[in-house]
């Protein structure tokens, strides 16, 4: 029995395809896509699969573990009247304009449609295409894992992403230098299924713009316009400024998440800005454990640092930036893009007090708040302090019981003799303003607790978690990654046996390679 599917292909058939249908790299012009097909996996076998994905595409439990299934997500048969596809785009990667680069190991299976919805399957690592530039268009078990997790664990966390329906192994090896160091070894080569309503990036708009090919650019816009933000009406002028004011919305959105549960994304180029505000392509990426505005996990941005914690709200403007640059073909007119993106400086500013009101636990707002947030983000810095068990711990203070905050936030401090001295007093201060500030609201400590601990999660995919199911995996052990894929559908409960993820990073962690140090090598 086949897959029962319900595939349609608005993007193949409304979009130019590329007239060569060999599978060789080189520039493709005048073209959204090109056909290719994924390549033959020599032996593959299904790790894991995401149930609640498979019902979305109107599949059940059970096709999840059938052979037929497995083919398909592997890239070995190709659904019946589907035409596999690698989509052309440039970006601008760490700031520079870095020309074509495309689906260079992502192959688009089909779109499926179920439940008025409509989904873009794609497979990552499935061999190479017309865009694999110097690369082999493969993926490592390592760097699946860390996609195939991170995205669902983004998803019961509230924070805008690409899914993940499946990961299997190919049944090969793949050469790869983890550090570029020169110690190149082979790795289990892997294949993730991945799963959003598009996969389109800011960078497919600018690959067009920068060869002055204003009529397929026009031809893309008009077309995520009509199927992605229909709401906006026909496409003209106007609509397009309306595009990049909603692109921008969902992007600022996008972005406040990340800033909440404190993901840091690793890779902000251009070509990793999903046009529907959707996180994509999880590469480097890490989690904040101890608060920090100047750390990436990206050992590639060591140096500049350029997409830290901190800075990923202006990174998000910077690449909005490009786009309305690649749009201004089509609109002409500057000071509208520049008004929408002055728009974005002010709301992202706003959005973000917001968001830490939230997660502080005020319902009311007051001038001061701004300070009070201000304060409380220095003095999180003074010391390392654990950002997930800091934030969910200060649910349990009590307004009429503020001194003894101590006890209250103390686990996550990853040393307690550094909070002393002048530290020490400036945390005094902090919980003294902090304690007045909750006496001005009416909520009860229970209320507050409850509203504060639907956005303070109790479990994030702390960066050694990850690592942990991927040193079992390889040794062909997947509980750990069953665990923690169930354990991160609910981050927000308290799962009391779970607590040993409730808990900072391991010591052993703190300067391991793919724990804390990350690099492009995927
Ligand atoms: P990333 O920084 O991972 O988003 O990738 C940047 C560009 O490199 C994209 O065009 C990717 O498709 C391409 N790329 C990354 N890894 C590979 C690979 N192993 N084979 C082919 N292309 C790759
Ligand atoms: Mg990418």
């Amino acid at each position: 029995m086949k897959l029962n599917v319900n595939s349609i292909d608005r993007f193949t058939k409304e979009l130019p395809a590329d007239k060569v249908l060999d599978n060789s790299r080189r520039q493709v012009e005048g073209a959204c896509f090109s056909y290719v097909n994924p390549k033959l996996p020599k032996n593959p076998s299904l790790l894991h699969v995401s149930t609640a994905m498979l019902r979305n595409l109107g599949l059940k439990e059970e096709d999840g573990q059938r052979t037929e299934f497995l083919y398909v997500v592997s890239g070995k048969v190709v659904l019946p009247n589907t035409k596999p596809y690698a989509m052309c785009y440039g970006g601008h990667q760490f700031g520079n304009w870095a020309g074509q680069l495309g689906d260079g190991r992502a192959i688009n299976l089909t779109e499926i449609a179920h439940n008025n919805k409509i989904w873009a399957l794609q497979l990552k690592g499935a061999g190479e295409t017309p865009y694999s530039r110097t690369a082999d268009g493969l993926a490592v078990l390592r760097s699946s894992i860390r996609e195939y997790l991170c995205s669902e664990a983004m998803y019961y966390l509230g924070v805008p992403t690409t899914r993940a329906l499946s990961i299997a192994l190919s049944g090969s090896k793949v050469l790869r230098d983890v550090m570029y160091n020169g110690n190149s070894a082979y790795e289990k080569g892997a294949i993730v299924s991945r799963v959003a309503p598009s996969f389109l990036r800011f960078g497919n708009y600018e690959i067009f713009a920068s060869r002055g090919d204003n009529a397929t650019l026009k031809t893309l816009v008009d077309y995520t316009i009509n199927n992605h933000f229909s709401y906006l009406g026909t496409p003209s002028k106007a609509v397009y400024l309306d595009f990049l004011r909603e692109v921008a919305k969902k992007s600022m959105e996008m972005v406040i998440h990340w800033q909440r549960v404190g993901f840091v994304h690793g890779v902000m180029n251009t070509d990793n800005m999903s046009i529907l505000g959707l996180t994509i392509d999880y590469g480097p990426y890490g989690w904040l454990e101890g608060y920090d505005h100047n750390w990436t996990p990206n050992t590639t941005d060591s140096s500049h640092k350029r997409y830290r914690y901190g800075t990923q709200p202006q990174i998000v403007l910077w690449n909005l930036l490009q786009l309305a640059r690649a749009l201004y073909g089509l609109i002409e007119e500057a000071a509208s893009l520049e008004e929408i993106l002055e728009e974005y400086r002010i709301n992202v500013k706003v959005a973000h007090l917001e968001m830490m009101r939230n997660k502080l636990g005020l319902n009311t707002k007051i001038d001061n708040d701004e300070k009070l947030v201000e304060d409380l983000e220095k003095v999180l810095q003074l010391t390392e302090t654990d950002m997930t068990i800091f934030f969910r711990n200060l649910a349990d203070l009590k307004k009429e019981q503020f001194h003894d905050w101590f006890n209250i936030v103390e686990d996550a401090f990853y040393n307690h003799k550094e909070v002393s001295g002048t530290i020490k007093e400036n945390w005094i201060k902090w919980f003294n303003d902090y304690g007045k500030r909750l006496s001005m609201e009416v909520w009860t400590d229970k209320e507050r607790k409850i509203t504060m601990n639907t956005v303070n999660p109790k479990y994030v995919l702390r960066n050694y978690m990850a690592q942990l199911a991927i040193n079992a995996a390889d040794d062909g052990d997947y509980t750990v990654l069953d665990e923690l894929f169930e354990l991160l559908k609910k981050p927000y409960d308290e799962q009391p046996n779970a607590l040993k993820w409730f808990a900072k990073r391991p010591e052993w962690a703190r300067h391991k390679v793919g724990c804390s140090m990350l690099s492009c090598s995927s």
